[in-house]
Parts: structure tokens; sequence; C-alpha cells
């Protein structure tokens, strides 16, 4: 038995907590090689628009291959925010995302997804600037993408770093919108750009008058404020149809496109997606 804090006690099943962290030791251990030999890459996922299907952007996730093993994101980004890493994992998708911006055929804009401590650094604004600049691209081709989650209890400073980034061109999107804390006093606190409705509210958007209501109520909110919205986990063509009837401006999910090679996205940014 161990004694927390508040001098209540909790049971400890020694062998698992000791398996337990021995795992965790071993997934930091593994993730933090990853990072220097370059088992970890980015995937890019297309982002149409509502109206004609056009791929216009993309969505940056990180990829870990572990000895031909995809770990997915949800499985180590957690870890890597208790540990620190997900900076270098942020920093290193940021520089790719940029580098894909820089090269021919490249949609206008792609999305990279910050933990709270990247957003965190104090050379944040100082760093970006650098990774554009090194690369050629404007700043307005590039969208931060931040949760709801990421955004609580963020410093002054932190709030400052984003309206400077703001300033300077860079889109700003609550990513799984609805599904947080604030949303709302998030949208007047924060240089909101983009709004992306979560997967949550479109996989029964069909079938749920609630849901379709809150889709509806979203975007007729986000036209007031002049923020556009992105519809995130798009599955079918009924799905897409009806969000593009209730006004949305943007469409990202399986059936415009899954996460994909660089070589892939830039194959594909000329042409349609049929839908
Ligand atoms: P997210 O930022 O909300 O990214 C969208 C997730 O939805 C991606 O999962 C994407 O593959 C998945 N998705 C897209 N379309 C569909 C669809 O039609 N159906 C379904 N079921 N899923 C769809 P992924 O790549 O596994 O990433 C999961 C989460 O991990 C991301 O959610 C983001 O929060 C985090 N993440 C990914 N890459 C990074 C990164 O470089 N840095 C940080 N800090 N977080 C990242
Ligand atoms: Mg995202
Ligand atoms: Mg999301
Ligand atoms: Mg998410």
């Amino acid at each position: 038995e161990a004694k927390r804090t508040d001098g209540t006690a909790v049971r400890i099943y020694e062998t698992g907590l000791g398996t337990r962290a021995a795992e965790r030791y071993d997934l930091e251990r593994r993730l933090r090689e990853a990072l220097r030999t370059g088992a970890l890459t980015v995937a890019f996922q297309p982002i149409v628009e509502a109206d004609d299907r056009r791929i216009t952007g993309a969505e940056a996730l990180v990829r870990w291959n572990d000895d031909g093993r995809a770990i997915p994101p949800d499985d180590f980004i957690p870890l890597a925010e208790q540990t620190g890493l997900v900076v270098d994992i942020d920093l290193f998708v940021l520089d790719r995302a940029c580098a894909a911006l820089a090269m021919a055929g490249s949609p206008n804009r792609i999305g990279v997804n910050f933990s709270a401590g990247t957003l965190a650094l104090p050379d944040l604004v100082d760093r970006i600037d650098e990774v554009l600049s090194r690369h050629g691209v404007p700043a307005d081709r590039l969208c931060i993408e931040l949760t709801e989650t990421t955004l609580i209890g963020v410093s002054p400073v932190t709030d400052a770093m984003l309206h400077a980034l703001f300033d300077r061109g860079v889109h700003l999107a609550l990513d799984d919108f609805g599904t947080g804390y604030a949303s709302l006093n998030y949208l007047r606190r924060f240089p909101v750009t983009r709004i992306k409705i979560d997967r949550s509210f479109v996989d029964d958007l069909l079938s749920s008058p609630e849901d379709s209501a809150i889709v509806q109520g979203t975007v007729l909110l986000a036209k007031r404020l002049s923020i556009q919205t992105v519809a995130e986990g798009v599955e079918t063509v009924a799905q897409a149809d009806a969000l593009t009837a209730l006004g949305c401006d943007h469409l990202q999910g399986y059936l415009l496109g899954r996460p994909m090679p660089l070589e892939d996205l830039l194959a594909t940014t000329s042409a349609c997606v049929r839908t």
C-alpha cells in the first residue's frame, strides 16, 4: 500500500506496476531511437473543398514504423507528451510539412498538430519563422492544429505567441471541436481561423437529429465569425453530401483520401477526388 499526498491509501499491485513501468520505459527508449534513425515518418491526408472536392489542403500526421509494425499515434503520443519527446516529434513533423509545402504540386495549406509542450516553447515563433524561411514557404500556407485540451491553461506568453503567429498569417485550427471543455470561450480568446468538427459528430450525422443540429449550428456560428469549417472523419458519400448541404467548407476523411506518403499526395493533388 502506498499513500497519496492527501494521505489516503492506494493499493498498488507491484508486479503489474513494475511491468507497466518497464514497458513504458522500453517504448520511450524505442521512440527516442526512432526519432534518431528515421523510423518516424509523416503521412499526409488530403483535405478537399466541399463544393468541388478539389484537394486544397492536407494534414500532416506522424507515423512510427517499429520494425515493420505500425504503431498508431494514439499509442505513443500520450507517452511522448509525458516525457517531453513530443516537442521533437512536433518540430520534426513541422519541418517535413514545410518541406512538402515547398514542393511542386503541393496543396495550398498543410496542418500540423502541436501538443501542449510544443506550444509552451518560449521561442516557438522564432522556430516557426526559421522553418518557413528555410523552406521558402509563406506563413499563410501553414496551419497549426490545437485541441481544446492543449489550450487549457495556456500562459499569457503563449496567448501572445498565438496572436503573433496570426499576425504573420499562420492559420490556427481548433481540432476535435466540440469534444473539449471551452469551445466557445476559445473562439473568443484565440485567433482561430478554422474549426475542425470532430469525427464523432460526423459518424451518426445522417441518423441523429442532435448531431445534425450540432454540425449545422457549428457551421452557422463559424460563418458569423468568419471562421472556416472542416469536417473530420468523412467516410461515406452521403455524409459528404450532407455536410456540403449544411455549408461546411472543407471535408477530410477516408472517403476523400487516407493519410498517405508525400509522393502519393503530390500525385493526387492536381486531380479531383471523385465522390
Ligand atoms: P487528429 O489531429 O484529430 O487527426 C485525425 C485522425 O483521424 C488521424 O488519426 C486520421 O488518420 C484519422 N482519420 C482521418 N479520416 C478518418 C476517417 O474517415 N475515419 C476514421 N475512423 N479516422 C479518420 P491518426 O493519424 O491515428 O492520429 C491520431 C491523433 O494523434 C491525431 O488526431 C492527433 O491528435 C495525434 N497526432 C498525430 N500526429 C501528430 C503529431 O505529429 N503531433 C502531435 N502532437 N499529435 C499528433
Ligand atoms: Mg489534427
Ligand atoms: Mg481531429
Ligand atoms: Mg484527435
